[in-house]
């Protein structure tokens, strides 16, 4: 018979049979530790094998898992208090009691471009601007067929005047093809005409047409976490988790309280919450440095 080559041997039943090194154990419970000595550095085998351990209760048994970091925020957030929230509304509605928008506008067209024009620019600005863009092009058909190039050079100063041109083109279009150049009423069809998101949608639903609609803009945002009236920071999730914690009739409103808020008191690097009126009922969460 002719002799086996070592790898033969190993491959071989008989070889198959034979016991392994590690499974000769003299003494109950010593396995373990001496595969972990044999091996130079742990594998991914002996991690797997350390987690997939049923969890013991008594002696000896390993602590249960942590939870992970994520899930532990999530759970520390918990929902304001109505009589909190009631506490705040009131308080901003005697602070800011003739809030309104900055924008100035006449017709529901007009807050539409100028909305779309505020983008990244200050309401002085647009307001700077509008008078002689309204009255160069008075209706939606107007906006609509106008020239591309009058029209950047028109909005140029309120900046990213390229995307906004190609915006108010594209929305009048829709409002010409699609609505007999008038401004729908309902969100749904206000956020299908090209270049309008829901902020702006909400904006003239609540200023031109009183329908209630929650405003988020970057202040709304900023507050909103701060005053622990939510944790989220996308702003369409915090459009909603507002919607449940104030009342329906005072979304437009309560929008233009927090803006006027975030412009004067509780500004983004350092919010001035030694003079804040809102004060006692704000956990200032994230707040980290204030004057
Ligand atoms: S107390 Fe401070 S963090 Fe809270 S709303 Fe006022 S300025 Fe903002």
């Amino acid at each position: 018979m002719p002799r086996k080559s070592p790898r033969e041997r190993r491959r071989s039943p008989a070889a198959k049979s034979l016991p392994a090194r590690r499974r000769s154990r003299s003494t109950p419970g010593t396995t373990r530790p001496v595969a972990r000595a044999a091996s130079t550095r742990p594998g991914r085998h002996l991690k797997k094998r350390a987690t997939r351990r049923p969890l013991a209760s008594g002696k000896g048994g390993r602590k249960p898992a942590r939870t992970a970091p994520r899930s532990r925020a999530r759970a520390r957030f918990r929902a304001p208090e109505p009589a909190r929230v009631l506490a705040l509304l009131g308080q901003l509605e005697r602070l800011y009691p003739d809030a309104t928008t900055a924008l100035d506008f006449g017709t529901p067209l007009q807050l539409l471009i100028a909305t779309i024009l505020s983008a990244q620019c200050t309401d002085d600005r647009v307001n700077k601007v509008t008078p002689a863009l309204f009255a160069r092009f008075p209706d939606a058909a107007a906006f609509a067929a106008a020239d591309r190039a009058e029209l950047e050079a028109m909005i140029r100063s309120t900046g990213f005047y390229r995307n906004k041109a190609r915006a108010i083109l594209s929305c009048c279009t829709d409002l010409v093809a699609h609505h007999g150049g008038e401004v729908p009423r309902t969100l749904e069809a206000l956020t299908a005409l090209h270049g309008v998101g829901r902020k702006t949608a909400n904006v003239v639903l609540g200023n031109a047409f009183g329908i209630p609609g929650l405003v988020v803009d970057t202040h709304v945002s900023r507050l909103a976490r701060r005053l622990g009236l939510t944790d989220l920071t996308d702003p369409v999730k915090i459009e909603f988790a507002l919607m449940d914690v104030v009342p329906r009739e005072r979304w437009s409103i309560f929008s233009h309280w927090l803006i006027l808020h975030g412009r004067r008191v509780c500004v983004a690097r350092k919010p001035r919450c030694s003079i804040c009126p809102l004060a006692v009922n704000c956990p200032r969460v994230s707040v980290t440095t204030s004057q």
